[in-house]
């Protein structure tokens, strides 16, 4: 099996009609040793001015391949993710810091993606409609938006770019697609790589790795008609300033603080169980993490001795080894933040049950206890493997406390009671909720994504792809003209 990444080609390159040299590049890094892996190219903003005109030029000759022939290219593409399954989870497991459990998640969920993608291609795109004019017949179309540029974190850079790619590039359009610095490589290059191979015609996708200033330049390319943001709700509030100076269609997936409730009548170690891999799955590193755990009072010490155990039982390390749970955080930074929030938390009078102590590049899965409102741990989201706990005494308490941050991305329910569980749902501001479950879910073809902090309405998946990648275009016949009045 030949290899995607082949460095005399990828290395210091980005991939803008082909792969071209790069002016300036990053090295990339395996996040639990510190080691180089490779030399990735980053895209300047003068890569990014040629690449939107390369890409709009190439778009409308893309919009016309006939379905089956798009079709036909993401279905390959699919294909070749499973058959470089191995390359790709080696990347993942040193770029992204993430085990090879996380690595088949974001691989089995891409190429799920793209077959979706691809069935799109095919479906009906509009109606017919009456009309109050004599002789005349109304059709309106879902067509092509032109050039979309897509900007993705470093999480779970695949899978979080496939989202994405595959529908706008289903349904006809060009794209620059720009992926973090801290994995250009899963996120960027074994993307571009898996295009190229699959067929797609190459001016069609740009893919521009680099830091903000990258991003920006393609939010502000003026071929850029969409952009699709997955990030942070601080950038994505810059991302959506810029868009409506722009009058730009702009979806944007930003971050979370969810809640995990436990009820009274739950299955405490079940829950705990379901409580500990919504907290520390990818480090907690996940926007749907389970964030905060609210727990009835009536079950709190039980839940919270039983998500200490499951935490102490984590293995941390190198994720390449096969027994280690609990990788690395991302970065320097990063690892920092989860520190302090942790500390300040504690420094307020929450109370470290397990954990709470880093040893770079990892930190250990952390659960606090005696968390309320107003603590850092409770109001911000902390992208770590970090549990805080909080008790509540009554539903309607529950209903509240969950409600109380400025995110809505999704939350999790805990009870005995199927009934229970959907009158809480009913009432909680959130984009997703699943009852008997934790707050991490993620299903290709359901519409996903968040409100409030964590999103302006845009959903991935399914139907909400055409929403999101297309617009209405209002279509008319007149068999014969009558009744103009001059
Ligand atoms: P980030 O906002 O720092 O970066 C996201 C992307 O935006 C990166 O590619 C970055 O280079 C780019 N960027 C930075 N400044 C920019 C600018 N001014 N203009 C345009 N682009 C710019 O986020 P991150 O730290 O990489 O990712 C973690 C965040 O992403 C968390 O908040 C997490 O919750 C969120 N996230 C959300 C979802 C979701 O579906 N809602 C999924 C995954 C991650």
């Amino acid at each position: 099996m030949y290899q995607l990444v082949d460095g005399d080609r990828t290395a210091r390159a980005i991939y803008s009609g082909g792969w071209r040299p790069a002016t300036s590049s990053v090295e990339v890094t395996e996040k639990a040793t510190g080691k180089a892996l490779f030399d990735a190219g980053v895209a300047t903003r003068d890569d990014v001015a040629a690449a939107a005109e390369s890409a709009l030029a190439a778009q409308p000759a893309w919009a016309a391949t006939l379905p089956q022939d798009r079709a036909a290219i993401l279905y390959r593409a699919a294909d070749l993710i499973q058959r470089h399954a191995e390359e790709i989870t080696w990347w993942v497991q040193r770029e992204t810091g993430g085990t090879a459990m996380k690595a088949g998640f974001e691989i089995f969920n891409a190429g799920t993606e793209l077959r979706q993608a691809a069935a799109l291609c095919l479906a009906a795109d509009g109606h017919t409609l009456p009309s109050t004019v004599p002789g005349r017949t109304n059709f309106a179309r879902r067509v092509p938006l032109g050039v979309v540029g897509i900007i993705t974190p470093w999480n779970f850079p695949m899978l979080l770019a496939m989202r994405a790619l595959a529908p706008a590039l289903a349904l006809g359009n060009a794209v620059l697609f720009k992926p973090d610095v801290n994995t250009p490589v899963t996120g960027g290059v074994l993307l571009a790589r898996i295009f190229e191979d699959a067929g797609l015609p190459a001016d069609v996708l740009h893919v521009l790795p680099g830091d903000g200033v990258t991003g920006a330049a393609v939010v502000e390319a003026p071929q850029v008609r969409m952009i699709s943001f997955t990030g942070s709700t601080a950038t994505g509030r810059l991302v959506g300033q810029t868009a409506g100076r722009l009058l730009k269609k702009v979806q944007l997936e930003l971050g979370g603080n969810n809640a995990f409730i436990v009820l009274d009548d739950a299955d405490v170690p079940a829950a705990a169980k379901a409580g500990a891999w919504g907290a520390f799955f990818h480090q907690g590193q996940v926007c749907m993490a389970a964030s905060r755990h609210l727990v009835h009072r009536s079950v709190a010490e039980d839940y919270i001795e039983a998500l200490a155990a499951e935490a102490s039982r984590l293995k941390v390390g190198d994720p390449t080894d096969p027994t280690v749970h609990i990788g690395p955080i991302i970065n320097e930074r990063q690892l920092a933040k989860v520190s302090d929030i942790v500390d300040s938390t504690v420094a307020a009078g929450a109370r470290t049950v397990t954990g709470g102590t880093a040893n770079a590049p990892f930190y250990r899965p952390t659960v606090l206890s005696e968390v309320t409102p107003g603590m850092p741990a409770f109001e911000e989201e902390i992208f770590g493997p970090v549990a805080p706990v909080v008790v509540f005494d009554s539903e309607e308490e529950a209903v509240e406390l969950a409600n109380r941050t400025e995110y809505g991305l999704t939350a999790g329910i805990y009870t005995g009671s199927t009934s229970r569980g959907l009158s809480i749902a009913g009432r909680l501001r959130t984009g997703m909720v699943h009852i008997g479950d934790q707050t991490i879910n993620d299903e290709p073809h359901i519409p996903l994504g968040g409100t409030g902090s964590s999103g302006t309405g845009g959903r991935f998946g399914g139907v909400a792809n055409v929403e999101e990648f297309t617009e209405w275009r209002w279509f008319t016949v007149q068999e014969q003209q009558t009744g103009l009045p001059y």
